[in-house]
């Protein structure tokens, strides 16, 4: 971390050049141990905070404009915008992502009296399921906080850069990534109930075991359109179970209540969509009763059948990702395997005993390269904390 550090501030320098105080700040990405699909149908679900994520260094200006450079988007330059005019604007890119949160916090009354600096650099994989648009969100957010004296709360920043995800840039995303990051905790997953925003934080101790990411390098392509597919085929069925049960979210139904009342679906299509929602939000709540009991044979096999539901029921997951997922469960000293994210491509994640890690690579990334014809990228996580100053 020190050593990324220095060589950013003294990228800083480079490319704005000296003076003025410069502060480094860092947020983490995320990832969903279990529950997927549930936070936009008021279920739970159970994301940590990584020690990969997005690093910001950054500084006042005094040109009303703020000036944001990406490590990852270098080919791009500096791009300028107008604190005068934060509008989205096609042509900025990536910026759009920071100017949509410095647009909310003024839509939220907290407008910035001085230009900035920024300089990016991120260290998770952009556009697969680890939320590094979150991640660069509320970095950003917490510089905004921090610089200009607004003491917003982690709370509030997740829920301010949820708005601005929502409304300047339209991706209609739940409010799990940008609260798993910014209110992440070292060696603990989120149990978060996305209807009211309780939560509790749950130690994961995987005795031997560590959480290994699979990053499947497929483009999401097709996949924003069919998340807001899926929104709206839960939105359907709700409406239609509510015309026979009381009920808010899908996520107020238990096993037992879909079973019963599933009929008032009218489209077998719809009524796989609502069972992933409601039994994956059961699933979420049994596996983190498992873990607190120690049993993580329990978790692992919980993890097993949120990805079968996925694969089956929501139909998010494709031949990447079901590929990952089966090969992992073949190796040695793997506990559980899923897809992690929106699906479509993205990542999966998977619990492995630390000795049998390598093997796990190397064994599921020849295979995964012999069948789909390009490679898979591993990442060996542990959880970090949220948003800080470096
Ligand atoms: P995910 O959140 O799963 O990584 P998204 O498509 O939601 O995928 O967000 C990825 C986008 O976020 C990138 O294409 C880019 O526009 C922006 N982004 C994320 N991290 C950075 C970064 N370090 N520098 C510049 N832009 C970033
Ligand atoms: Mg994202």
């Amino acid at each position: 971390m020190q050593k990324i550090k220095e060589e950013l501030l003294a990228k800083f320098i480079a490319v704005f050049g000296s003076g003025g105080q410069i502060t480094p700040y860092f947020a983490p990405g995320r990832v969903n141990l279990i529950g997927e699909h549930t936070d936009y149908n008021g279920g739970h679900v159970f994301p940590c905070a990584l020690t990969i994520g997005t690093y910001a260094i950054a500084r006042k200006n005094t040109n009303r404009s703020l000036r944001l450079y990406s490590v990852n988007f270098d080919e791009l330059g500096v791009i300028t915008v107008s604190l005068d005019d934060l509008s989205y604007a096609k042509e900025d890119d990536w910026a759009n992502y920071p100017k949509g949160v410095v647009w909310a916090f003024a839509e939220k009354g907290m407008k910035l009296n001085a230009g900035l600096d920024i300089l990016y650099f991120g260290n998770i994989p952009n556009s697969s399921g680890l939320s590094s648009s979150a991640s660069i969100e509320v970095v950003t957010g917490y510089i905004l906080s921090q610089t200009f004296g607004f003491n917003t709360s982690f709370v509030d920043i997740a829920l301010i850069s949820q708005f601005a995800e929502n409304k300047f840039n339209g991706v209609n995303c739940g409010i799990m990534d940008q609260f798993a990051i910014a209110m992440g905790k070292k060696d603990h997953a989120i149990f978060l109930d996305t209807s009211n925003l309780e939560y509790e934080y749950a130690p994961i101790q995987l005795e031997g075991a560590k959480i290994v990411i699979a990053c499947s390098n497929k483009k999401r392509g097709l996949g924003d359109s069919k998340y807001n597919e899926r929104r709206t085929e839960c939105e359907t069925a709700l409406e239609e179970l509510k015309k026979v049960v009381a009920i808010n979210t899908l996520g107020d139904l238990s096993e037992e209540q879909f079973e019963q009342y599933k009929d008032a679906i009218k489209d077998d299509v719809r009524r796989k969509r609502a069972k992933h929602a409601v039994y994956e939000n059961q699933r979420t709540i049994q596996a983190v009763n498992a873990l607190k009991a120690n049993d993580i044979a329990t978790f692992g096999k919980l993890m097993n059948e949120s990805h079968v539901s996925l694969r089956d029921d929501y139909e998010v997951t494709g031949i990447e990702l079901d590929t990952l997922v089966a090969t992992s469960l073949e190796q040695e000293g793997v506990i559980g395997s899923r897809m992690t994210g929106a699906g479509f491509g993205g990542c999966t994640v998977s619990i492995v005993k630390e000795e049998a890690i390598d093997s796990f690579i190397k064994n599921v990334g020849e295979v995964y390269l012999q069948k789909i014809g390009y490679k898979a990228d591993f990442y060996v996580v542990e959880i970090g904390n949220g948003p800080c100053i470096l």
